[in-house]
């Protein structure tokens, strides 16, 4: 008798492989060994052994067997190595080979059933919409999704008075010959009577109408952290839609949507507001009291600002969702100029206007006078 060769050795990859390494070696090797299109001399040797070391390194609980007590761990399987021949390849053969049952190989289990398969849920997202202020201090949000359940009466199954299909006798598919270049192929397609489920009812379940699952209303209560901003994800772990015959649940997605402030306006962690000032507030300067996310502060406006001037105050921004490091807020002084006078303002700015209010700056235009 031949040697057994390593698992390893015979699908190309490391022991510390990873199971998609390990699925896409043995992708590789099924599509140059499969022997109803290889035309390698022993590709049926190899195409079986390939099967088989897939079939133990691709399941992690076999694959430590193997590791600890090799090939030894499966020896009482027919003398010689691991019995794959219950072993579902199919997810691998179907994007292969395009969903067609080849007839070269025993790898099919009888009992393949797609549709009964353990599936993830979908992922779910939905909008949020907050205000300025929810988004930068955070919030409780109660949020309503609309996902598919698993139907509560029937348990999934879509009726009621189970018995086993007449049509495939419960394998769920049915294998008809088909033919081809590269000779006759058995193609295995999803039994139409059952939909690949192996069972018939006498009674559809009327709750899901026959589908096994029903739109429910969930509420969840949401903490949502400060700082999140416009378009921001929150990812749910789980809160999405169910899994069907035991799959993992699929993950709920919060989009935030912030609403405009009146006075402030965001960038990243750091907050704009546009100050209207007087002229001569401007001038002459001024104290006063300005609006920030944390109440009333005192701000200065210097003697001689100029319009658009920027000023900073650090530490009134938004914490930043992650650091909670805080933003600044600036402030841009808008020097609003008067279109209305009464006479009294339009005379004592005449008066001024014969004071001497120039600077050198306008001594470069008079050069071109
Ligand atoms: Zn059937
Ligand atoms: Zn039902």
């Amino acid at each position: 008798m031949m040697e057994k060769r390593d698992y390893y050795e015979v699908l190309g990859v490391s022991k510390t492989a990873s199971q998609s390494e390990i699925k896409s070696a043995f992708r590789k090797l099924a599509k140059k060994y499969h022997p109803d299109v290889s035309k390698e001399p022993d590709a049926e040797a190899k195409f079986k052994e390939a099967q088989e070391a897939y079939a133990v390194l691709s399941d992690e609980s076999k694959r430590k067997q193997y590791d600890q007590f090799g090939h030894a761990a499966f020896s009482g399987n027919n003398g010689g190595g691991f019995d794959f021949s219950n072993f579902d390849f199919s997810d691998i053969f179907d994007d292969l080979f395009g969903g067609f049952g080849f007839s070269g190989f025993s790898g099919f289990g009888g009992n393949h059933r797609k549709s009964n398969r353990a599936s993830r849920g979908n992922d779910l997202l939905k909008t949020v919409e907050l205000t300025f202020e929810e988004a930068v201090f955070g919030t409780h949000k109660t949020v309503t999704v609309e996902v598919m359940d698993t139907c509560d009466d029937c348990h999934g199954d879509g009726g009621h008075g189970k018995s086993t299909c007449p049509n495939c006798h419960g394998s769920g598919t049915v294998t008809s010959e088909q033919h081809t270049l590269f000779g006759t192929f058995m193609t295995r397609t999803t039994c139409p009577t059952c939909g690949g489920k192996g069972e018939t009812y006498q009674k559809k379940c009327s709750t899901c109408r026959g589908t096994g699952r029903i739109h429910r209303r969930k509420e969840l209560d949401v903490k949502i952290p400060a700082g999140v901003d416009n378009g921001n994800r929150l990812r749910l772990a789980g809160k999405g839609e169910t899994g069907s015959h035991g799959g993992p649940n699929g993950d709920l997605y919060l989009e935030f949507k912030v609403k405009k402030h009146p006075l402030f306006e965001r960038d990243g962690n750091d907050i704009y507001l546009d100050l209207p000032i007087t002229i001569t507030d401007a001038i002459l300067g001024k104290k006063m009291d300005i609006p920030t996310l944390y109440g009333n502060v005192k701000f200065t406006i210097p003697a001689g600002s100029q319009p658009m001037e920027k000023h900073r105050i650090k530490g009134k921004g938004i914490s930043d969702i992650s650091t909670g490091r805080k933003g600044d807020m600036y402030i841009i002084l808008n020097v609003v100029i008067p279109k209305k006078l009464s006479r009294d303002q339009k005379q004592l700015l005449e008066k001024l206007s014969k004071t001497d209010l120039e600077d050198s700056s306008f001594k470069k235009i008079e050069k071109y006078l």
